[in-house]
């Protein structure tokens, strides 16, 4: 079952990264008008969705997008729809887009978008009555080389056409003005799968590195979406043993390995849910965190590793940020005292953000890439940043988020100070 959020810890996201900031701000010495400059956004845009529901009603939604800089490039973040969105968590997410792109050395900067709304309950013909409605009112700040959306939670490649064609509808055909659409509206392929194959490269590196071995391990993974089960499909196929899976409606568990090739089809093909899978037996959401296992994978929603909830007990070697913001700040302490590594999201899901500049890029020129050269160039950005940031743990003895977000610190506010204009 789905945790209620008034249970949750309603630490927000813009807090979570504000707080991470800090830290990585002293590692590389920031004065303090530079970190002020990089905690503040560059435009928040908040538009009222007004929808006609099929029942006749009329609902109006809140939406957001955030810009949170565009120093080293058009703004660049997904739009996700959910009961949970807010300004503060619009704001969070978008600085850890700043900081991903730059860590991950792409020509883009940060931003995000978020409807507030219980997408699992609307209609396909209300799912795109709110894109378009949404795509309207903040089609002004969008645009190819000045903010380009993406796929997030509850939103996907269907979206995105719908937003690509709300908005060519205003300044004629322009595929590049968003990424993750389908492969014939002008998509790369690869794109649904990369961010899942990005934390596998990311999963993969650091197997090499550690001695906490891919092959034969076990894995846990919150949330069966694109993410998620992407990566699962990715790790099945490495050999890794994926012993316990969830989405919002509860988990599946199986010590010897569920069958994952069957899982994908039940629930990312055939849209079921994961505890109604006839594999191993059935776990709440908060069992999920109780099984044992090397990789703990939150694939879902942010803050739910936490003092409040979790980070005492999970039982494992290493957590991989699939979701966003998803380690609370007191959850990150716990974690590494207790000598569990956290691979933070700006690093581990990155790979999604890459792939949509790959998408990006042929937009511009014209000229698709094929899927090798797509997955191969991917591998090579996700090494290079992994290898980076393994240099500054090993150098500077910090942890992996910090060590991240160092790089990516030093590289946004060195646009920021060579651009100048204040
Ligand atoms: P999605 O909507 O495709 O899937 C989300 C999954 O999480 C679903 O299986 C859903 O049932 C599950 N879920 C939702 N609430 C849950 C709960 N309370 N408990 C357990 N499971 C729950 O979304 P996605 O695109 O896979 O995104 C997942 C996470 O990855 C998000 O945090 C997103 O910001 C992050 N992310 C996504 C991308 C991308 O390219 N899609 C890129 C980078 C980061």
């Amino acid at each position: 079952m789905a945790v209620p959020v008034s249970e949750r810890e309603r630490l927000s996201s813009a807090l979570i990264v504000r707080n991470q900031l800090d830290v990585a701000a002293d590692l590389v010495g920031l004065d303090d008008a530079t970190r002020l400059l990089l905690k503040t956004p560059y435009r928040v845009v908040s538009v009222k969705v007004p929808v006609r529901m099929d029942d006749g009603r009329l609902e109006v939604f809140r939406g957001y997008r955030v810009q949170h800089s565009g120093a080293r490039g058009p703004c660049k973040g997904g739009i996700r729809f959910h009961p949970e969105v807010d300004e503060e968590e619009v704001l969070g997410l978008a600085t850890t887009m700043t900081w991903k792109t730059a860590l991950l050395d792409i020509p883009f900067g940060g931003a995000k978008g978020g409807v507030q709304v219980a997408a699992r309950r609307l209609s396909v013909r209300e799912l795109e009555a709110v894109t378009r409605q949404f795509t309207r009112r903040i089609a002004i700040v969008l645009g190819p080389y000045r903010d380009i959306p993406a796929p997030d939670l509850n939103t996907n490649q269907q979206v995105m056409a719908w937003l690509l064609d709300e908005y060519s509808s205003r300044v004629g055909y322009t595929p590049a003005a968003v990424t993750g659409k389908p492969i014939s509206l002008g998509g790369s392929l690869g794109r649904e799968e990369a961010t899942g194959r990005g934390v596998m490269y990311t999963m993969q590196e650091y197997a090499a590195h550690s001695g906490v071995p891919l092959e034969g391990s076990r894995v846990v993974i919150q949330g069966f979406g694109n993410v998620g089960a992407n990566l699962a499909i990715l790790l099945h196929e490495l050999g890794a043993k994926i012993v316990a899976v969830s989405d919002v409606d509860g988990g599946r568990f199986n010590d010897k390995g569920l069958d994952i090739p069957k899982l994908f089809q039940h629930t990312y093909k055939e849209r079921k849910s994961v505890s109604d899978f006839q594999d191993g037996t059935q776990i709440t959401n908060e069992e999920l965190w109780r099984v044992p296992c090397e990789w703990l994978v939150p694939a879902a929603l942010g803050s739910v590793l936490s003092r409040e909830r979790n980070a005492e007990f999970v039982d494992c070697k290493v957590v991989v940020e699939a979701a966003n913001n998803a380690t609370t700040p007191i959850g990150d302490k716990i974690l590494e005292q207790r000598n569990i590594t956290v691979l933070p999201d700006l690093l581990a899901n990155a790979g999604g953000v890459v792939v949509s500049y790959f998408e990006w890029t042929q937009n511009l020129q014209q000229h698709p890439w094929p899927l090798e050269q797509v997955n191969a160039q991917l591998h090579t950005k996700m090494r290079t940043a992994f290898n980076a940031v393994r240099t500054i743990v090993e150098d500077k003895g910090v942890n992996w988020r910090v060590a991240a977000l160092a790089i990516a610190l030093e590289r946004v506010s060195e646009a920021e100070r060579l651009r100048g204009g204040y």
